[in-house]
């Protein structure tokens, strides 16, 4: 059956009148036709509508998904670089917090009043239907958590900074310099905390810092103070001086080879005055300053006691150094 009308005429064999008989089309049966051509080619053209559509991507969706690709990638690579930033941030207010602010007598702020909780509030639900949500929460919640730390951190900084002019006599007297020359940091030899006994041979907690260096280098007052002790001692610190600083602290160098010629119990000492020189006396495994800060006589980690010295890559340098060194002189 065809749905136009023949160009040519049709014939028909009618049965009763055993002819041929010419087939007359109706205008509603040519109409019929039409509409059901129409309506194949509708069906026929919305299927391949819905093909290209969903099946085969268009040029421009290809595009869009290897942005899509590129752009998760990227949010990798920040997400990583922020986790650094992050740790660095959380160096920084660990210092901030037991160090600065312990010395100028403020009171340390709380980690989560630093941090905020992002992670509570339903700031990040709108991307909830995104393939890569948890990628762009996590990034975005980093961001805003170290965005929240820089402020605080400045805000404190602001407020030492106050402090610091209020309290300038108490700052000369709070150890703030390296006890020998070592603006290269290659003297640095072994950190505070647990390490290997270079005697024994076992695990120990070193209260101090030891600084590798010839003998007869100069030693350093590293605040203003007065001696207090300056004497052999049996213990295994060998010739040793300890100063007096006041406001709670004091320091001590051990395994001296001498005195400073003059200097005695009861004498007042200034910042970077020479008060001995490097040697091995005592329990010691070669020439070295073994060095120790202590406030309110509790031992305190020296390398948190440079801030005149070092700026903070100097600094970031020297925790390393000290750090890795497993092995002291003693
Ligand atoms: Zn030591």
């Amino acid at each position: 059956m065809s749905f136009f009308k023949p160009n040519a005429p049709q014939y028909k064999f009618n049965k009763k009148t055993l002819k041929y008989e010419k087939v007359e089309y109706t205008f509603w049966y040519r109409f019929k036709g039409v509409l059901r051509f129409i309506f194949t080619s509708a069906l026929l053209g919305f299927g391949f509508f819905l093909f290209f559509i969903f099946i085969l991507p268009s040029p421009a969706a290809k595009k869009l998904q290897k942005e899509n690709e590129d752009i998760s990638s990227q949010y990798e690579i920040l997400s990583r670089k922020l986790d650094q930033a992050l740790e660095v941030m959380d160096i920084i207010q660990e210092r901030d917090n037991n160090f600065y602010r312990v010395m100028l007598e403020a009171d340390s702020i709380p980690y989560l009043l630093r941090t905020g909780n992002y992670k509570a509030t339903a700031r990040y639900d709108k991307w909830d239907d995104y393939k890569t949500a948890s990628l762009v929460k996590t990034t975005t919640e980093k961001m805003d958590k170290l965005n929240r730390m820089l402020y605080t951190q400045s805000n404190s900084f602001d407020e030492l900074v106050v402090l610091a002019k209020q309290n300038e006599d108490k700052l000369l007297h709070i150890p703030a310099i390296q006890p020998i020359l070592n603006k290269d940091l290659k003297r640095t030899a072994s950190g505070y905390g647990r390490r290997i006994d270079p005697i024994y041979k076992t695990i120990r907690f070193h209260k101090g810092m030891d600084f590798s260096a010839p003998t007869g280098t100069e030693i350093f007052a590293t605040a203003d103070g007065v001696i207090e002790k300056i004497s052999w001692d049996k213990t295994g610190y060998g010739n040793c001086i300890v100063i007096n600083h006041g406001y709670g602290y004091s320091t001590l160098y051990a395994h001296c080879h001498k005195f400073q010629k003059g200097l005695r119990r009861g004498l007042k000492v200034k910042r970077g005055d020479v008060i001995g020189f490097v040697g091995s006396t005592g329990k010691s495994t070669g020439p070295h300053l073994h060095y120790e800060v202590r406030y309110k006589g509790k031992h305190q980690n020296p390398q948190n006691y440079y801030f005149m010295d070092l700026s903070p890559e100097e600094y970031d340098n020297m925790v390393r150094i000290s750090s890795n060194s497993s092995k002291t002189f003693d």
